[in-house]
């Protein structure tokens, strides 16, 4: 470590970060923009930051940059930090393992945490049947696993995805995802068997869930044929694509189908899960009984650590030695899932997260009487969001309006908010802040939002 970055990290754990917003340089600031300069000598522009301001420190929800400036996280690094940044429990459970041992390969010597943490998931994700789970490293690692291990149970090729999907940046999952630019363009030849259904999405085709689920349904059956369909993914809130929530009736629908003929239902939780949406997993509030749960993101508040849990007889169709990884399961991350599982349940945060939810919608249903480029408000929990169109549309054509959407990123992260976007059509803004976030801090940082829109 050189030492300049030693005392960097000295300085942070110094100072305690008061939980407001502070702008106190230009952003980004001098000190980020010298790092943003070393940076792009040594980083290929591929690996692209939202908002390069570079962090020294983060507590709760709130970042503090090297300038000193502190920022309104809503983003909670996509959904990760969900019991909030640098949370006293989990930081003293991540030590206590560094303490006794960093690695040993699950699959060569085991250790208990492991276990734990899929005895915490197949008790918390929907479904009332014996489930077994293997930890690997990131979300599109656990989509992987998803995909091989219901293609080996069924013996099928086949694997649908919805319109609007994201699911990573591994082979595979580029070609599950349903925008090709940024995550495709140009990284082909992609996997094959890969189809791209038609999804529920209230706000721009207004059908019912039972209509939505028929159109994917008859999708399914005549382009691919249930014979050979080995699994339907599905993220029952979507969240690249820009937080579409399906229509009542839509996810038990399918699920009637899947179930009718033998496909495995694959619930892609990675964003919605670990209590972002206010329960623990969002298939609950659409009556969702999923075969196989994705977890990742929030599993280990940064820790990097993902999951498949699923029923037994699924997960088990995979041989000895064909599942696994040299860091998936690590003790270190899955010493601090048990303790984001025991934080969720010790704090009460699916309350907090549904509290979150009402402080927001008010918030921005307030803004959409006021602004009529606010198409439509949509999510749970603290995954909601807005999606925006060109002024004088909401009620005809709803044209995406992105441009508003890049402006009000701009205007609220120069004012000490981070706030993210997302969609298809990249105009949605995501608010996807930690459960630890007070009333307090997100009524500021709407407040900052509605002198963005008053600007525009
Ligand atoms: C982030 C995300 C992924 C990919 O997870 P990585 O850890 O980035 O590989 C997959 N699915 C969904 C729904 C996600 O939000």
């Amino acid at each position: 470590m050189t030492d300049a970055l030693l005392e960097t990290l000295s300085a942070s754990s110094a100072q305690p970060i008061e939980p407001r917003r502070e702008v106190v340089t230009a952003i980004p600031g001098p000190k980020s923009q010298a790092l943003h300069e070393r940076r792009v000598k040594v980083v290929p522009p591929g690996v692209h930051s939202v908002l390069p301001v570079y962090i020294e420190a983060a507590n709760g929800a709130v970042l503090r940059d090297v300038d000193g400036n502190q920022f309104i996280d809503l983003g909670a690094g996509i959904g990760v930090t969900t019991v909030g940044h640098t949370r006293e429990a989990v930081v003293d459970a991540a030590k206590a393992q560094l303490d006794s041992f960093l690695h040993t390969l699950f699959t060569i010597t085991p250790y208990e945490s492991y276990v734990r943490v899929a005895e915490l998931l197949a008790q918390h994700t929907p479904g009332d049947f014996e489930k077994h789970t293997v930890l690997v490293n990131s979300g599109a690692e656990a989509v992987e696993n998803g995909v091989k291990i219901a293609r080996k149970y069924t013996g099928r090729r086949a694997v649908a995805v919805l319109e609007h999907a994201y699911h990573g940046r591994t082979n595979l999952t580029m070609a599950m995802n349903y925008k090709a630019a940024p995550y495709a363009t140009g990284f082909g030849p992609f996997a094959g068997d890969v189809f791209h259904a038609p999804s529920s999405y209230p706000y721009r085709d207004g059908l019912s869930g039972e209509e939505a689920a028929a159109r994917t349904i008859a999708y399914l059956e005549k382009r691919i044929g249930a014979s050979d369909l080995a699994a339907l993914v599905v993220e029952p809130i979507q969240g690249e694509g820009g937080f579409q929530t399906p229509a009542e009736g839509y996810l038990p629908a399918l699920q009637e189908w899947t179930t009718r003929n033998g496909v495995v239902l694959i619930a892609d939780e990675i964003q919605s899960g670990m209590g972002r949406t206010g329960r623990w997993f969002a298939s609950e509030h659409f009556g969702l009984v999923p075969d196989l749960v994705l977890s990742a993101k929030g599993i280990a508040a940064g820790l990097p650590l993902a999951g498949v849990t699923g029923r037994a007889e699924i997960m088990d169709a995979a041989q000895p030695g064909g599942l696994g990884g040299t860091f998936g399961g690590n003790p270190v991350a899955a010493a601090a899932s048990v303790a984001v599982f025991e934080l969720i349940e010790r704090d009460g945060l699916l309350a907090e997260a549904a509290r979150i939810e009402k402080t927001l919608t008010r918030g921005l249903t307030a803004l959409q009487e006021r602004f009529d480029i606010i198409g439509d408000i949509r999510g749970r929990g603290a995954m909601m969001a807005i999606e925006l169109v060109q002024p004088g549309t909401a009620q005809t054509t709803k044209a995406p309006n992105q441009e508003a959407v890049n402006a009000l990123a701009a205007h609220a992260a120069q004012n000490g908010v981070l706030v993210l976007t997302a969609g298809t059509w990249g105009n949605v803004l995501r608010f996807l802040p930690s459960l630890a976030i007070s009333d307090e801090l997100l009524e500021d940082a709407l407040g900052v939002l509605a002198d963005g829109f008053a600007a525009l």
